[in-house]
């Protein structure tokens, strides 16, 4: 099992709330998106999808139920 910097939210969470490192805009991005996501505000990446499995560029400040 490789390390990963950042936390993939257990299944069960399919939202999280994340603040984007370039802006801080708070964005709730959906962790099985297959596109990338952009922030609304700056146009960073948030999420891109490497390979099936989805990666948050961003600050994750909670899970969403
Ligand atoms: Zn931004």
């Amino acid at each position: 099992m490789k390390k990963h910097n950042i936390m993939i939210p257990k299944p069960r969470s399919n939202f999280v709330k994340v603040e984007c490192d370039s802006c801080k805009n708070i964005k709730v991005l959906y962790t099985y998106s297959t596109k990338p996501v952009l922030c609304p505000s700056c146009n960073a990446e948030l999420l891109v999808n490497t390979g099936g499995q989805a990666k948050i560029l961003g600050n994750i400040l909670e899970t969403l139920d």
